[in-house]
């Protein structure tokens, strides 16, 4: 299969630009490296059976060019990361919009199948947990810059699904919860790597509010088994799926086991929302996937436990 990946030199993208590259795949990448690097997929240059370009998916001759070559588009360009969202809300909506408009009208014209990347950002406030695919969305309000990312991962949806309603394009759309693994960076907010960051350096582990809040974190090796997973399900378009796992920790809960896994003497702090951030800025307080109808289609299961996820995080950043 050929198969084109926007955002491919992301954290996310690269791990499974190498895994289509293992069974046989070409993969071609395209990312502009506004959040990506190519550090990334330096190592995938040598293989005969990947190329890459350095540009927007808004440069339409370019994508069009590139859509045209292969048989699949996985779409994972998007503005990403807590702190880029809340400090570029207009590249934000702008890029997340304008970009995966472009990418499905492209693919629209040689129909081309796309699989979606969302974001578990878009149930938002919602609190019926564990989360399903098929729940109402709980937005905040339009003068908190935060939500301005799901809403415009949200409309990413939404037009993807209109595609495939009306214009039978193959569009699969998935809902990605908090990933992590090697390469990802802890420049735009991420949590794991700026826990790992600050514990070797014996900096503060910086706990934002009070640590009670909870995530579900997935190793990026398991991510990447779903995605294949559905790029090879023929019963994908038209639907939405989590992809995640509900091994559930408090942030407070976290950062001790960082502290610990590095033998880090880091004192762990707790800084308001509104320092870490920005004035009457609105957390998650917790975020679970359902995860039953992406088992169900592909057999799906997260693998790696979150003492290993951290390990490989650890690692990684200890030689890097
Ligand atoms: N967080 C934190 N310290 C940091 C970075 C993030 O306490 O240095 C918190 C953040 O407020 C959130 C959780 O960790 O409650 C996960 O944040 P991240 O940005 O990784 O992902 P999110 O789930 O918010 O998309």
């Amino acid at each position: 299969m050929k198969v084109l990946i926007t955002g491919g030199a992301g954290f996310i993208g690269s791990h499974l630009s190498e895994a289509l590259l293992e069974r046989g795949d070409e993969v071609h990448v395209l990312d502009d490296l506004s959040t990506g690097s190519i550090d990334n997929i330096e190592h995938l240059k040598q293989n005969a059976s990947f190329g890459y370009t350095i540009d927007t998916v808004i440069n339409e001759p370019v994508t069009a060019e590139h859509v045209d070559r292969v048989d699949v588009v996985v779409h994972l360009a998007a503005a990403v990361g807590v702190r880029l969202i809340v400090e570029s809300p207009v590249h934000t909506i702008e890029t997340n919009v304008h970009g995966t408009e472009t990418v499905l009208k492209l693919a629209n014209k040689k129909k081309k199948s796309v699989l979606l990347a969302s974001t578990s950002e878009v149930y938002g406030k919602s609190k019926e947990f564990p989360f399903k695919e098929t729940a109402d969305l709980v937005m905040g309000a339009t003068s908190k810059g935060r939500w301005s990312y799901a809403c415009s991962k949200a409309i990413d949806e939404f037009l993807g699904l209109a595609y495939y309603k009306e214009k039978k394009l193959p569009v699969t759309v998935v809902r990605l919860f908090n990933t992590v693994g090697p390469r990802q960076t802890g420049r735009y907010g991420m949590v794991i790597p700026n826990f790992v960051r600050q514990a070797l350096a014996d900096q503060p582990i910086t706990v934002y509010g009070d640590g009670t809040q909870s995530r579900c974190f997935t190793d990026v090796s398991d991510v990447v088994r779903g995605l294949v997973g559905l790029l090879d399900y023929a019963d994908g378009p038209g639907e939405v799926f989590n992809i995640g796992s509900q091994q559930e920790v408090s942030i407070l809960e976290l950062a001790k086991k960082v502290k610990a896994a590095t033998g880090s003497d880091s004192e762990i702090v707790l800084v308001p929302y509104d320092q870490a951030y920005e004035e009457g800025f609105e957390d998650m307080l917790r975020r679970v996937p359902d995860t039953s109808k992406i088992a169900a289609a592909v057999g799906y299961e997260p693998r790696v436990p979150l003492d290993e996820i951290l390990q490989r995080v650890i690692d990684y950043l200890s030689t890097s």
